[in-house]
């Protein structure tokens, strides 16, 4: 059975995927030490990650500060080159795109940035910046353009009139829209959503996500939804994937990882959401600690340096992203039938 789509588009588990993303890895090389310029270590950013986005889904990211989510979505719009791995947008390798493909590339992957303030040129018009990607790509005529940024103002809930307006006359939540009607204004299949609500109003946010809701109904968009905020994802996601230094410890359905997560991260992040019913506080810790070091991750289950469940075998050996059932994937040693492992609580 198809599950019940959040975001209220018609997202199907036998849909074709419209990206996979396969042992994607990428490292940042660290430099300095007596030779000035020499790689003295590395960051391992995103270190062996595969999943994939069905057409007309929405899928959550999530993780801590640091824990490469940014990086695996740069990577997924080639805004920077991995280090290994593939990824495909309708079956083709995108590192293998130049030329005409690259630019058509461009068009059908775009991104909404996390700050609404710092991503719109304050020197452009509102109808300028909407208009660049189609001026650029040479998508439209310049009537055509005008006519375009006019009707995209509209859909995004803003007056035409705003097009001969600059950045500074809009508040957070505008300049939001601004950002989401210039992702879509050359007809992108895919929309990469970094973080698009975290920097607004609490009072601003739900309109947002209305708003990229109703978007993916209409246009049947496909969502990257990048997010520290599993509110937020709970409400917006179809499936959720959740990361941890670099790597993908867990990915499923959204009822499912919400209600029987497999994972001790996950189940960790979910207890840190601050309860309604509770006036907002949260349930006790089940992690502690920081987030160890990306240039020297622990061995075995990189979590084990903080999971309360972990036992020897957790720091010898990396579990493997299992199929639990029903698409629900999750690496760890608890759910690997020959680890003898057992859960204590
Ligand atoms: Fe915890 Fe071990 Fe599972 Fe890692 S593999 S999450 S350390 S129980």
């Amino acid at each position: 059975m198809t599950p019940a789509s959040p975001t209220g588009a018609a997202s199907r588990a036998d849909d074709p995927p419209l990206v996979e993303v396969q042992d994607l890895v990428k490292r940042f090389p660290v430099r300095g030490g007596m030779l000035f310029g020499a790689r003295v270590a590395e960051v391992h950013a995103v270190d062996g990650v595969s999943f994939s986005i069905r057409r007309r889904e929405t899928l959550g990211l999530v993780g801590e500060s640091g824990c490469g989510k940014s990086t695996l979505s740069r990577l997924l719009l080639r805004l920077i080159e991995p280090t290994a791995g593939r990824v495909l947008f309708e079956g083709r390798d995108v590192m293998e795109f130049d030329g005409v493909a690259l630019r058509s590339f461009r068009c059908e992957a775009q991104i909404v940035f996390q700050d609404p303030f710092g991503s719109l040129n304050p020197r452009m018009t509102i109808g300028d910046i909407i208009a660049e990607s189609m001026l650029v790509n040479r998508t439209a005529a310049r009537r055509e353009r005008v006519e375009r940024v006019a009707r995209l103002l509209e859909q995004v809930g803003l007056h035409p009139d705003h097009a001969r307006r600059y950045p500074h006359e809009f508040s957070g939540g505008q300049r939001q829209r601004i950002g989401i009607a210039r992702a879509l204004a050359i007809g992108p299949k895919l929309v990469v959503c970094d973080e698009p609500v975290s920097a607004l109003d609490v009072s601003v946010q739900a309109q947002i996500v209305n708003l990229l809701q109703d978007l993916q109904a209409d246009l049947a968009l496909t969502y990257l939804f990048v997010s520290h905020d599993l509110g937020v994802v709970r409400h917006v996601c179809d499936r959720v994937a959740v990361m941890y230094l670099g790597k993908i410890v867990e990915i499923g359905d959204n009822e499912t990882i919400f209600t029987r997560p497999g994972h001790p991260y996950t189940e960790a992040l979910l207890a840190a959401i601050p309860e309604p019913s509770t006036r907002g506080r949260r349930g006790p810790a089940l992690v502690e600690g920081d987030v160890p070091s990306p240039i020297d991750p622990p061995s075995g289950c990189r979590f084990h340096t903080r999971c309360r469940f972990a036992e020897a075998v957790c720091r010898e050996v990396e579990p493997a992203l299992l199929d639990v059932g029903d698409g629900h994937h999750v690496a760890c040693h608890l759910h690997t039938p020959l680890s003898g492992m057992q859960r204590k609580e």
